[in-house]
């Protein structure tokens, strides 16, 4: 943490976070191809991971500027 790569942000770190989760909690299904999406609306910032197995939707919201 002493000298944090340029770009590391606090949202880029929460990414590789839920990258690093990939399995379904309703499954078990572990979606190694895939990953979490986000999107943001200037305001806040949303994650989401959707199982190809059985469809579950995982979501994560993120308040910017907090
Ligand atoms: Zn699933």
């Amino acid at each position: 943490m002493a000298s944090p790569a340029s770009g590391s942000t606090p949202f880029e770190r929460l990414k590789s976070r839920f990258d690093r989760d990939m399995v379904c909690p309703e499954c078990g299904y572990d979606d190694e191809e895939g990953e979490w999406l986000s999107t943001t609306d200037g305001s806040r910032v949303v994650y989401q991971h959707i199982c190809p197995s059985c469809g579950k939707v995982r979501q994560h919201n993120y308040t910017l500027g907090t």
